[in-house]
């Protein structure tokens, strides 16, 4: 077989740490390029090479796939969906060009893999509210989400086009201790562990019933390395899978918390990010995934509150 040689760009964010330190356990850390436009993320010094990136230069990346031989690349560079509300234009013009960069490259190298997350926030207020299903109304309505589905398509069209085997899951909120979130709409979830520990308060910028699908990293990074570890044909769906662990509101993972930190408040001050929360669904069904090439996720909203608290605390 082949010898695999990964390029992980945007390998800073708060999945790239982490994705890129499973990788290197698999694949060797000699076998996986750690890359982003920002300086490298502190987890990653020591444990293998690292290049600095913009998948903005298409010359640059298309030197360094050469130079370094590689054979899959896994872009996470993206602007998340608040970010994204506050520069509609960069948050377009990076999300597309930025894939559009690496499927043209993908092409022309012949790479074996590429990976490349969408979103739940493809779904807008007139997709169904509760177990989302994989193909149903998509109408989002955040410039985040249009980028998404516009990629998924992009993703599909090479796919069927050029043949490039390029895979993707659709992230619920994702929530995680080693690397700091990135400015999306469920970066609440994450503020509020580190708000209980120092300060046994958070005020929250979304209000308390606001259900929003969310999974715990370990989860995501294991559901990414099964979905490429996959058999080519096991996987029908080249737009992008749903995927799901657990379903939250604020009041929920504050009542959580509070079994552990019974002197735990919160305080509801929602914000412009309660009107992007308000047009994703509370839930998503993922039996696509599951049956095509068996997703089953692990840590449910107790499992995840307990290792973020062991966590955080030590
Ligand atoms: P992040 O913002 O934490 O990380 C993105 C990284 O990309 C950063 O380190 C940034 O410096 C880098 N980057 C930005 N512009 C770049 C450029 N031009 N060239 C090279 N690198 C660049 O994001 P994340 O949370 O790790 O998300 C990764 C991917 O997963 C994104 O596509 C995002 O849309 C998707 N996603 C994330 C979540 C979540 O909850 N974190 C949920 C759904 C989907």
């Amino acid at each position: 077989m082949k010898q695999e040689k990964i390029l992980v760009i945007g390998a800073s964010g708060q999945i790239g740490v982490e994705l890129t330190l499973a990788l290197r356990k698999i694949y060797g850390a000699g076998n996986v390029v750690a890359s982003d436009l920002r300086e490298q993320n502190e987890l990653l010094q020591g444990t293998g090479p690292y290049v600095s990136l913009d998948v903005m230069n298409k010359e640059m990346l298309h030197v360094q796939v050469i130079r370094q031989g590689i054979t899959q690349i896994y872009l996470l560079a993206a602007i998340l969906s608040a970010t994204g509300e506050k520069n509609p234009n960069l948050a377009w013009h990076l999300n597309m060009q930025g894939l559009l960069n690496v499927l043209d490259i993908a092409r022309e190298e012949k790479l074996s893999k590429v990976y490349w997350p969408s979103s739940i926030a493809v779904f807008g207020p007139t997709s169904p509210k509760n177990d989302c299903p994989q193909r149903t109304i998509i109408e989002p309505t955040t410039v985040y989400g249009i980028s998404k589905y516009a990629g998924e398509f992009w993703c599909n069209y090479f796919f069927n086009k050029y043949g490039v085997d390029v895979r993707s899951l659709r992230y619920p909120g994702l929530i995680s201790y080693k690397s700091a979130p990135g400015g999306g709409t469920t970066d609440y979830a994450i503020e509020i562990f580190h708000e209980a520990i120092e300060n046994k308060h958070y005020d929250c910028f979304l209000q308390k019933d606001t259900f929003l699908p969310m999974m715990y990293m370990p989860d995501a990074i294991r559901a990414t390395i099964e979905l490429m570890e996959a058999p080519s044909e096991k996987i029908k769906t080249r737009t992008s899978y749903n995927i799901s662990a657990m379903s939250f509101s604020p009041e929920n993972i504050a009542a959580e918390i509070k079994k552990h930190i019974p002197e735990f408040t919160i305080n509801y001050e929602p914000d412009y990010r309660q009107t992007i929360a308000n047009s994703w669904p509370g839930s998503i069904d993922d039996n696509v995934a599951r049956n095509d090439w068996g997703w089953n996720p692990k840590f449910d909203l107790s499992a995840m509150t307990i290792d973020m608290l062991t966590n955080l605390k030590s």
